[in-house]
């Protein structure tokens, strides 16, 4: 009898707090149906950067939908009659750290060809006033699906937290400006700053149902540079009464490279990429001038500024040794306004990470990827430029395992990257490794 009387309770005190704990897989299960379908409407309906207004609007319902303090319409452009569509949802659970947890919103310029369902056929006009397909290119339906997702199992794990979650729903990254624009509007002061920002992206290179995470610089600095050579114009037959922009563009194409070759140190990355040059207007005219625009990335700062400063320095060399007068030299103008600073994963913070992935969705699923020479704004919250608020954004596989696999066959055709109009992430289990596996990194980040 007495052994008995024991076992009963004894029983019950071991049963009640599993019954109780609650998982984020269990949870995830539970909130797939309605994040796929979540998910497949955002993708049909994408927004352009600076435009986003019925994504954030859907992203701000579902977070007070979840018990959230919400404020819409957040950030500030140094453009004025763009409206910036942050979103900032404050989940309150008594005292303890206060986490940062961001999603973007917008897509590209991108008529989509993935042949999904759901693919979108929705056109838009840019802001030059032309109409262009619009997709989401990039994958940030993904986020805002799994971020929505991630809310939601936050607000039911309560009994494992405690602290405060800064939501953030972050506009216009594709253009870079739209976390500049939150913290200028006081996201770090009219809501409490965090001890940490977290954030994903997903991956066009990795399996679906894994997580690639990288330690240190994982995103590039981002430069747009705009150079215009000007030339003495005239008959294509005679070039000697002219001075030949083309040929002296050409040449600065070429010189450019060996700043990564010759000038830099080989162990600090730099790409400097003329993405367009236009000049002319038929077979035997000297053009007057040359338009070209640069994309440059670097990481670290240092390397940044000696990088941008040789632009220059070649432009205007390579024009005194094609013998332009020095009231002709080419400018080169870095567009400052539209600059993407480096993003740094806090190594201390990404080494805890990693192990809470590895827990939460199995060792064999969670690798370390290299770094990229993409950009990602993301690198703001973390507060430049000493990088003083730990930050780190893992990426989510988002590729169909069969056409992984294919890939990695000898001759195969590359995979689409982002911003393909190729690009087809498969929704599950993208979205349910991702929710987990910031679900558990939050969780781990302030647990009771
Ligand atoms: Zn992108
Ligand atoms: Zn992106």
């Amino acid at each position: 009898m007495k052994i008995r009387a024991f076992s009963i309770p004894l029983a019950l005190v071991v049963a009640s707090p599993l019954l109780a704990q609650q998982t984020p897989q269990q949870l995830a299960d539970a909130e797939l149906p309605s994040l796929l379908a979540i998910y497949k409407d955002l993708h049909a309906h994408p927004e352009l950067s600076g435009h986003e207004e019925k994504s954030a609007a859907f992203i701000a319902k579902e977070l007070k939908a979840v018990g959230c303090e919400v404020t819409e319409k957040v950030g500030k452009y140094d453009k004025p009659n763009l409206t910036s569509y942050g979103v900032v949802g404050v989940m309150k659970n008594g005292a303890g750290p206060t986490i940062l947890v961001r999603t973007d919103l917008d897509g590209l310029p991108v008529t989509e060809e993935s042949g999904v369902p759901y693919a979108s056929k929705d056109k838009t006009t840019n802001d030059e006033g032309k109409e262009v397909g619009v997709m989401h290119a990039c994958g940030h339906d993904i986020h805002m699906s799994t971020f929505i997702g991630t809310a939601r199992l936050l607000a039911k794990l309560k009994d494992q937290w405690k602290g405060t979650i800064v939501f953030v729903g972050q506009p216009a990254e594709e253009i870079g400006i739209g976390a500049r624009a939150m913290l200028k509007d006081g996201l770090y002061t009219r809501w409490p700053k965090p001890d940490f920002a977290v954030g994903l992206h997903d991956s066009a290179q990795i399996e679906a149902g894994k997580i690639g995470v990288t330690e240190g610089f994982t995103y590039a600095n981002v430069d747009s540079v705009d150079v215009t050579v000007p030339g003495v114009g005239g008959h294509g037959a005679y070039p000697h009464k002219t001075k030949d922009p083309v040929v002296l563009a050409a040449d600065m194409i070429t010189a450019w490279q060996t700043i990564a070759s010759r000038e830099n140190n080989p162990v600090d990355p730099v790409v400097v990429t003329v993405g367009s040059i236009h000049a002319g207007t038929k077979h035997n005219i000297i053009s007057d001038e040359v338009k070209m625009q640069l994309t440059v990335r670097t990481y670290k700062a240092d390397v940044r500024e000696r990088v941008l400063a040789a632009i220059e320095r070649i432009a205007k060399g390579c024009a005194t040794a094609a013998g332009m007068p020095p009231d002709r030299m080419p400018t080169v103008k870095v567009r400052q306004d539209e600059f993407t600073p480096a993003t740094y994963n806090n190594p201390e913070l990404t080494k805890r990470i990693f192990g809470v992935l590895q827990k939460a969705i199995g060792n064999n699923n969670v690798e370390k990827s290299d770094a990229t020479m993409g950009g990602e704004d993301f690198s703001e919250y973390s507060l430049l430029p000493d990088y003083s608020v730990p930050a780190c954004m893992f990426n989510v596989g988002g590729v169909d395992p069969k056409k992984f696999a294919e890939s990695q066959k000898a001759g195969a055709a590359p995979l689409p990257s982002l911003h393909s109009s190729k690009f087809a992430p498969v929704p599950e289990p993208t979205i349910r490794t991702g929710l987990i596996g910031m679900t558990s990194v939050v969780l781990d980040l302030m647990k009771k």
